[in-house]
């Protein structure tokens, strides 16, 4: 490794001085338990730290340890995950705390090869685990850092982490000797206060004298917009009660919202009407006919890669299809709230709950 030049320390030791005056005093940065940190990051990832903090709380007192984690029903990690999204988080820490307990016995991996093996642990996560929890000389990139680097090279183009390679180059030599958890936690904090997406507060930035896109006055177009086209999806759900209980099943183990639970219910097809596209998906899903249906509410969720409407029917069946244990279930209006639905559907079961 090459000897870091005056510049580059001077550098590290103006972020780390702005870091340890201009800190948020959040929940997990009171300890250096990797499996807090790792819950904390895993959250952390695509959502604000103020949605994340009543989610990470709330976690902590369901499942204190690994051990605890580890040990809990899928179903009760996904519920406490709900309005998180990306559920397929969850559920690849799930499968890590089973093996960490089981393959570790118990112990939290501190080798970044072994860590990198467990599933949902990419670059990003085993990076940040391992320097904040003892120090270990990686450098870390989130959606913060990645914007602040292409910030401080000027680079112009979209904050894409498929070329994080030459955010590292740049990144690597700038780590310090010791405290590279905090290095690595004030680049963060530094994206999140200080070089935020829009209106960056360049006169506040502790490593301005270094960052070419404010030399350059450019850093309100670095980066470059990402050109997306939102997916707008409407679907149709079925409200289907019996003797005070809803019917839901649970979605494929596989692919989006994996092992979520909803109303039966569908896509609508282009050029198809919302009342045709109800009856075809309930005869495809439960191979019955719909007698009567009549529109109870219509919800609308973003989710990060789609907008969906939701069109909420009442619907009176030829015949109730049958529950099937693992599923298809009837379930109680109380009872509802205990299952993990995506939010969308989390809404109509709000809805139900207070008509
Ligand atoms: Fe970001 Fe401005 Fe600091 Fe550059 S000077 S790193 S653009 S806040």
């Amino acid at each position: 490794m090459r000897n870091r030049s005056e510049s580059e320390k001077e550098f590290s030791r103006l972020l780390i001085r702005w870091y340890e005056s201009n800190k948020r005093s959040l929940p997990w940065r009171a300890t250096r338990d990797p499996y807090k940190i790792w819950v904390s990051e895993v959250m952390l990832q695509q959502t604000t730290v103020q949605t994340v903090i009543p989610y990470y709380e709330k976690w902590i007192v369901l499942f204190p340890d690994l051990q605890a984690f580890s040990r809990a029903p899928l179903q009760k990690v996904l519920k406490t995950w709900q309005g998180l999204g990306y559920y397929q988080r969850a559920k690849n820490m799930h499968k890590a705390a089973k093996i960490i307990t089981s393959r570790f016995e118990g112990n939290f991996p501190t080798d970044y090869e072994e860590l990198i093996s467990l599933p949902g642990f990419g670059p990003y996560t085993t990076a940040a685990v391992l320097s904040i929890t003892s120090d270990q000389p990686y450098p870390a990139i989130d959606a913060n850092v990645r914007r602040v680097l292409l910030r401080l090279k000027s680079l112009k183009k979209e904050a894409d982490p498929n070329q994080d390679g030459e955010l590292l180059r740049f990144l690597s030599p700038l780590l310090p000797q010791k405290k590279i958890g905090t290095f690595n936690q004030a680049m963060m904090e530094l994206g999140a206060l200080v070089c935020r997406p829009k209106n960056p507060r360049c006169l506040l930035c502790p490593v301005s004298p270094f960052c070419q896109a404010y030399q350059d006055g450019e850093q309100e177009i670095i980066p470059t917009p990402k050109k997306n086209v939102t997916k707008k999806i409407e679907a149709v759900l079925a409200i289907i009660e019996k003797n005070g209980r809803y019917l839901i099943q649970k979605r494929p183990s596989t692919g989006l919202m994996a092992d979520l639970w909803e109303f039966p219910g569908g896509k609508k097809q282009t050029g198809e009407s919302l009342e045709a596209a109800l009856r075809r998906e309930i005869r495809e899903e439960l191979g019955v006919d719909v007698e009567r249906a009549e529109r109870l509410t219509v919800v609308r969720h973003a989710y990060t890669q789609f907008k969906v409407t939701l069109y909420a029917y009442a619907c009176r069946l030829t015949k109730f299809p049958l529950a099937e244990k693992k599923h298809r279930r009837w379930v109680s209006l109380k009872n509802l709230r205990r299952y993990p639905f995506p939010s969308g559907s989390a809404k109509i079961v709000e809805f139900l709950e207070n008509r």
